[in-house]
């Protein structure tokens, strides 16, 4: 998405507002700690973006019938009727993140804007988790908006996220599996705080042959590979979109290739 269409969505976002929760009783064995136990099985995390909530919810028999469990970022205000959407959509076992109040680029708000980095997260992510609170929403995780962060917004992060969701961007001509950063080691998944997503947003880079690829390489070393996208929506679709059908054959191929579906509330 451009930069000054995503600014327009952000300050459209603010101002009508928007809702996010974890349900504790849906994650995985927990340790003692309450966090989850580390994984063993390698994986993916699918993750979708905004307030995109119409399609999402139209596609929650799909994860159902495969197990799988996602999350989503939402961005923007937090209200009544916001929040009991998402605690419906929890209830299939999915994580609900936090993507931001602003839902505005950190590293323009902190070099433009003039904000610091303190004020951009109390006014981004912090603003958000007192919304997600007053409705008795648990999230642990993150999604940077436009994947911007920097080690000084991750030290402001880490005492509120367990973790965060940021983007790679495959260099010209290489395959998404020869991204070594954007796939953990399974085992070593606790060790990280952000993770690199790839975007599987419907355009002419995103082929099924890359996602297959980068899912094939996470079976095989033991990995965790994160995806994300915005809307669900079959063409012809206004704005970023992944089309069900292939969401599907995603979870499908997932499947064959012995990964699970992780939400962020899983992760250790
Ligand atoms: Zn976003």
């Amino acid at each position: 998405m451009n930069k000054p269409l995503l600014s327009i969505l952000g300050i459209a976002l603010a101002i009508t507002g928007c809702s996010v929760k974890n349900d504790p009783a849906v994650t995985t064995e927990l340790a003692n700690n309450g966090q989850p136990a580390p994984l063993t099985q390698p994986g993916v995390c699918l993750t979708f973006d905004d307030r995109n909530l119409d399609d999402w919810e139209a596609m929650l028999p799909i994860f159902d019938k495969y197990n799988a469990h996602v999350t989503f970022f939402v961005c923007g205000n937090i209200d009544e009727a916001m929040a009991a959407r998402l605690k419906a959509i929890e209830a299939h076992g999915h994580a609900i993140g936090a993507h931001g109040k602003l839902h505005d680029n950190y590293h323009k708000c902190v070099t433009e804007k003039g904000m610091t980095p303190e004020e951009y997260a109390n006014a981004d992510s912090l603003g958000q988790m007192e919304d997600f609170r007053k409705y008795g929403i648990n999230v642990t995780s993150y999604g940077c908006p436009m994947s911007s962060r920097d080690d000084k917004l991750d030290a402001i992060l880490k005492p509120h996220f367990r973790h965060i969701r940021t983007g790679i961007f495959p260099k010209d001509g290489q395959s998404w599996a020869e991204v070594d950063n954007a796939f953990v080691p399974i085992a070593d998944v606790a060790n990280h705080f952000y993770f690199n997503g790839k975007g599987i947003d419907k355009y002419p880079p995103n082929t099924q042959e890359q996602i297959d690829g980068a899912m094939a390489r996470a079976a095989a070393r033991k990995e965790l590979v994160v995806f994300y996208a915005h809307r669900i929506a079959p063409d012809p679709a206004k704005g970023h979109h992944i089309e069900p059908v292939e969401v599907e054959r995603i979870l499908q191929k997932g499947q064959e290739l012995g990964l699970r579906f992780y939400s962020f509330n899983e992760l250790p």
